[in-house]
């Protein structure tokens, strides 16, 4: 390894610059494994590198790690790896040099060559003990159990922002995650109710009004935040409309209401209380890292974002973070993320 190019890194870092970074160095990286200080290992598992999220980034940063021969694990809340690809059902047309590819197709890039022992599926990272490297996860089947670790990436991504209102939980109420491109088709006649004025929101109203359904748009704001692209698109449009500066308060099912469903909302100029009865709901409000566990020994900004370094490296000492976490909502993409999960993984392998 470059040992000044190493120093000069470490002096560049306004993050990984901190009293931790220079006076415990990891030691060198070698290819039978990466040296460190002696965890214990009895009835843990443990691995030189573990990636916490099997997402775009994970999997790039995974990807890395077994180029460079060294030996790494990943561990993924859900039943399969893909993180935010496993919901995107339309054609990825700004990835350059790809663009027009589905998730599908590039889900299986990213997973090519990966070992599927490698792969934790079903577990959640919930905790962790830095000063003794480790983590502390809830298995597929409920157990408790910790994984030691000598680099730790995390490539956690984003998750749905929930709406601080009840009646989540009720049939035909969907977050981020349900696709209307996929399910667009099964609304057409029916009465919609959007929450959300981003990007996504607004999208999703012309998707389903092409398809033939009545949209409300409720939008917390008195503008919205969509591009014009979307935004004066849903405006032209006479089967949605947008009320701004509108309150969610409540989602409740009614027996005998058209559709089933009540959002109740207020307009907050006049705090005039609107009633809007519905088939469904679709709240698309903003995606937050899922990062409350770290919050108490890892940096972690208000809007729940990672701080890192140009190089992916975290203020803690051996641990790395990429992707959708270290990132605005602005500028979470694919590309972005992949890039930094194969930067985060030669850092943490081949500078400290
Ligand atoms: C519908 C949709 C369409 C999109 N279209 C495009 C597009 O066309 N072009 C583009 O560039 N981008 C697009 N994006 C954005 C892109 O998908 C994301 O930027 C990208 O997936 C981020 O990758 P990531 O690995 O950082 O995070 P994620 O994809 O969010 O993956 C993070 C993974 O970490 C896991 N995880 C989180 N916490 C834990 C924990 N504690 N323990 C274990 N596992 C954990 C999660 O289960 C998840 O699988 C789209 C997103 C969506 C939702």
């Amino acid at each position: 390894m470059d040992t000044d190019w190493t120093h000069r890194l470490l002096a560049d870092s306004s993050i990984a610059g901190g009293t931790a970074a220079v006076t415990d160095p990891l030691r060198p990286v070698t290819r039978d494994g990466l040296d460190g200080p002696d965890v214990p290992v009895d009835g843990m598992d443990r691995a030189d590198i573990l990636i916490v999220g099997g997402g775009p980034a994970g999997l790039a940063a995974a990807r890395t790690c077994e180029g460079l021969g060294v030996n790494y694990q990943i561990i993924e809340a859900a039943p399969e790896v893909g993180g935010q690809l496993l919901w995107t059902h339309t054609a990825i047309d700004d990835y350059l040099g790809l663009s027009g590819t589905s998730a599908t197709a590039l889900l299986d890039h990213l997973k090519d060559g990966l070992k599927p022992d490698w792969l934790r599926l079903g577990w959640r990272v919930t905790g962790a003990d830095p000063e003794r490297r480790r983590v502390f996860v809830t298995t597929s089947a409920g157990e408790r159990r910790s994984v030691s670790y000598q680099r730790l990436i995390l490539a956690i991504g984003a998750r749905p922002r929930p709406l601080p209102v009840p009646g989540l939980d009720l049939p035909g109420v969907h977050d981020a995650s349900f696709s209307l491109s996929r399910h667009a088709i099964e609304f057409a006649g029916r009465t919609v109710v959007i929450v959300g004025g981003g990007d996504r929101a607004l999208e999703g109203a012309l998707t389903l009004a092409r398809a033939g359904a009545r949209v409300h748009v409720l939008q917390r704001s008195a503008r919205l935040r969509a591009r014009p692209l979307f935004a004066d698109a849903a405006m032209a449009n006479r089967s949605v409309q947008v009320a701004l500066d509108t309150v969610v308060t409540a989602i409740r099912c009614e027996v005998g209401a058209a559709g089933g469903l009540i959002v109740e909302a207020f307009h907050q100029p006049t705090g005039q209380e609107v009633q809007i009865p519905c088939d469904a709901v679709v709240v698309r409000i903003g995606m937050d890292p899922p990062s409350e566990w770290l919050r108490g020994w890892l940096d972690v900004e208000p809007d729940g974002t990672l701080p890192v370094d140009g190089w992916g490296r975290t203020r803690h000492l051996a641990v790395y973070a990429c992707g959708d976490a270290v990132v605005p909502a602005f500028g979470r993409r694919l590309q972005t993320a992949i890039g930094q999960g194969m930067l985060a993984a030669r850092t943490a392998v081949m500078v400290r």
